[in-house]
């Protein structure tokens, strides 16, 4: 029962493994079960002016009963469980988790937009995406798999940790 969702989980501050290892270990819950994991991957923190620590970053697709709205919520309980601070935009993170993608929803409010905006260039979304659901697909029909050929995402540097699983 319930719908799938796929969820982004990053960290990048403390013991970056064990952070994510607990994060979905809250998740998993009577409302919200996880189903895949992806590989853990290393990478380079996009999109910042300021040096920051590499990420350690993954992909989770879930089951869900919960509407998106109260995913958001749940997921953000979670980033509070696992010790988040919301400081400005770009500092380290214990735990920052977004939701990615929520089977046959397209949205955009101020609080939560689905697909996540920024999913479309990011290799550490998209890779671990593909390898739980290598035929996913956006809302409009557009294969995940061709967003990896751009350019500037294939310049992106992202490494698999041979030995990290994370299995329930
Ligand atoms: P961040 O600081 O990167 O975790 O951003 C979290 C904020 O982004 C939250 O306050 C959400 O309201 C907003 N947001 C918008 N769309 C999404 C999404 N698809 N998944 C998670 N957060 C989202």
């Amino acid at each position: 029962m319930g719908v799938n969702a796929w969820l982004s989980l990053g960290s990048n501050q403390g013991d970056r493994l064990r952070n994510l290892r607990e994060a979905i270990a809250r998740l998993h819950s009577e409302q919200v079960q996880v189903v895949r994991c992806a590989s853990v991957y290393e990478t380079e923190p996009v999109g910042y002016d300021t040096p920051q620590p590499m990420y350690l970053n993954t992909v989770v697709q879930v089951r869900t009963s919960l509407p998106p709205m109260d995913l958001l919520e749940y997921v953000m309980a979670v980033e509070q469980a696992g010790g988040r601070v919301r400081t400005h935009y770009g500092n380290p993170r214990t735990i920052d988790i977004d939701i990615v993608l929520y089977e046959g929803v397209q949205m955009q409010s101020e609080r939560l937009t689905i697909p996540h905006p920024r999913m479309y260039g990011r290799a550490f979304v998209l890779v671990p995406l593909l390898e739980v659901s290598p035929d996913l697909t956006l809302p409009d029909g557009t294969p995940i798999r061709l967003l990896l050929e751009q350019p500037e995402v294939r310049a992106q540097k992202i490494w698999k940790l041979p030995d990290a699983n994370l299995s329930l």
